[in-house]
């Protein structure tokens, strides 16, 4: 069954070991944000360091695995549609809205549709790591400089991660205008079992 994410919302909740988390772009083009802790202890948190340093990578797709501050699976990455994902951002919020683009009026953001879901589960707004930002579209230039262009994802394109221990999952649709093609979209996702 697919659970829909309002434009500009995010959730948080348990995958078991061996479950599938499937996250669809519906419409196309629009970024969902996705960090993890430990079910066992959440002070054990999803690495992009460690995953992009034992990935050799910063463009994470089909075949690699995600780990921990600890340096254990925590995803391994079963499908992908799109290719392109990024692992270098912390997620948005208010600050960045007024840092990079001097917005200080009230903004939605990633960072506390993140924090406000995952505190039931005893996850401070401090806890949280850089995120995956799935369908987010970064380029490297040659000399390091960042560039967000549009994502590459289509209408029903999917990331699809097996879930390697017990988890407490963190997962939004991004706030950020430039990371989603100037629109807000909804995010759908969906949890499988163990086949
Ligand atoms: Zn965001």
């Amino acid at each position: 069954m697919k659970t829909r994410l309002e434009p500009q919302t995010g959730t948080a909740f348990e995958l078991k070991s061996g479950q599938t988390l499937r996250v669809i772009d519906l419409e196309g083009e629009q970024v969902a944000d996705l960090t993890a802790f430990s079910r066992a202890d959440p002070t054990e948190w999803l690495s992009s360091g460690r995953s992009i340093d034992y990935a050799n990578t910063i463009y994470l797709t089909k075949g690699h695995l995600l780990y921990s501050n600890r340096s254990s699976p925590m995803f391994t990455i079963t499908a992908d549609d799109v290719g392109r994902h990024d692992f270098l951002l912390t997620p948005c919020s208010r600050e960045t809205f007024a840092i990079i683009y001097g917005n200080t009026a009230p903004h939605p953001s990633c960072f506390e549709n993140l924090w406000r879901n995952l505190a039931e589960f005893g996850v401070a707004p401090d806890a949280i790591p850089t995120t995956l930002n799935i369908f987010m579209n970064v380029e490297v230039g040659p000399d390091g400089t960042l560039k967000i262009l549009p994502p590459r994802s289509k209408a029903g394109d999917a990331l699809t991660l097996r879930a390697e221990m017990d988890l407490i999952v963190g997962l939004t649709a991004c706030s950020a205008e430039l990371s989603n093609n100037g629109s807000f979209k909804p995010i759908a996702y969906e949890i499988s079992d163990a086949t």
